[in-house]
Formats: structure tokens, C-alpha cells, sequence
């Protein structure tokens, strides 16, 4: 089992997401897009227990603080194979683009292809390539629970007009997550929860 606790991160108010396993108490960083108290709060007491940094995709306000809080804790840096370019690319990972600047030199020491795991202590993490968004997007899947990325929003998607994005690839990956049959809880990068089951019935791009 795990616990989830949702935090809005940067300019772009990207969700980062800490994950504990509750056997163990060790720890995952979903998305830390930018430093915050929460964040800082969760180095200072929980150094240790943060064993892994997930990213969902390569893009700067996911990222933005990935490379600092590794350092800070000894975290692995995990991100599917395909975005692994985006991470030192300020072009693809589009902070040149929105803020004229790049992001810090950013280092991958686990790249994840389809349906790859983890063990964060007791609770495995599964990773699914669901491109469209970028190239590497992808969505974790943990117990009943789905982090999406900016794959599937309530709602919504991502869009599809980025650098190495695509419209086929983004139908075929919503179309693969409206097969999965369990009613996961859906933790998008942006905006708000939701469960798979709504946004099957509700969102018209699934
Ligand atoms: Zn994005």
C-alpha cells in the first residue's frame, strides 16, 4: 500500500506527488517540477526514505528540480528511455522556449522501456509507454493508482504540438488506457484527481 500526497510545484503549477510505501516508509518523487516547502520539509525529514525520482516526462516544469533533490538525498533519477534526451536538451524540454533559460544539468541512472518495474519497498511501480505528449511520456502505476503525467487530465489531455509529440501516438495511448479495467485513481501533472472510470464515461478524448 501507499500513501499519496499531492503537491503544485513552479509557474506552471505542475503536480508533484509524494509516494510512501506504508511497510517501509521509503519514498517517491513524482514530477518535482520545482522546489516548494513541502518539498524541502520532506528532504529535511525524510532524507533517507526518498529512494526513487519519477518523471513522468522530460519536460522543464516536471524536471525542473529532479536533478537538486537527487543530490540532496541519493534518490535514482528514473525516466522512460525516449524522454531521457529531453533532460539535457533546454530546446526539447522546452525551458529555452518559456523561460529563456535552460535547466540544470539533469542525469538519468534509470531509464524505463514498457511495462518495466520497481520495487519502491513493498509497493511495485509499473511503468507504461504512453507517448503522444513527448516521445517518452509515460504513466506509473501503483496499487489502485495511476500517475498520468500529462498523458490523460481530468477532462482533458495533453497537447500534442510540442517537439516530438504526436496525435497518432497521443489517440493510441488514451486509447490503451481506456482498456486497462481496473478503475485506477488518476493523478494527472496538472489540474485535478480523478478515477479512470470517470474520465472513460466523461472525457471525450478517451
Ligand atoms: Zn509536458
Amino acid at each position: 500500500m501507499i500513501t499519496v500526497q499531492s503537491v503544485p510545484v513552479g509557474a506552471l503549477q505542475v503536480n508533484c506527488y509524494m509516494l510512501k510505501d506504508s511497510n517501509t516508509g521509503f519514498i517517491a518523487v513524482v514530477d518535482p517540477g520545482d522546489n516548494c516547502t513541502a518539498l524541502k520539509k520532506l528532504v529535511e525529514n525524510e532524507k533517507e526514505n526518498i529512494k526513487y525520482i519519477l518523471l513522468t516526462h522530460g519536460h522543464f516544469d516536471h524536471i525542473g528540480y529532479a536533478q537538486a533533490l537527487k543530490e540532496q538525498t541519493n534518490a535514482k533519477l528514473v525516466i522512460s528511455k525516449a524522454d531521457e534526451p529531453l533532460l539535457s536538451d533546454n530546446n526539447l524540454n522546452l525551458s529555452m522556449a518559456f523561460f529563456g533559460t535552460g535547466v540544470p544539468k539533469t542525469v538519468a541512472d534509470i531509464t524505463l522501456e514498457d511495462n518495466d518495474t520497481l520495487m519502491l519497498g513493498d509497493s511495485k511501480v509499473t511503468f507504461i509507454s504512453t507517448p503522444g505528449h513527448t516521445k517518452g511520456s509515460g504513466c506509473y502505476i501503483i496499487d489502485n493508482n495511476i500517475f498520468t503525467g500529462d498523458t490523460l487530465m481530468r477532462l482533458s489531455m495533453g497537447r500534442t504540438d510540442f517537439p516530438t509529440g504526436s496525435d497518432d501516438d497521443m489517440k493510441a495511448s488514451l486509447k490503451r488506457l481506456a482498456a486497462l479495467q481496473e478503475n485506477y485513481n488518476v493523478y494527472p501533472g496538472h489540474g485535478d484527481y480523478s478515477t479512470l472510470n470517470y474520465e472513460k464515461n466523461c472525457n471525450p478524448y478517451l
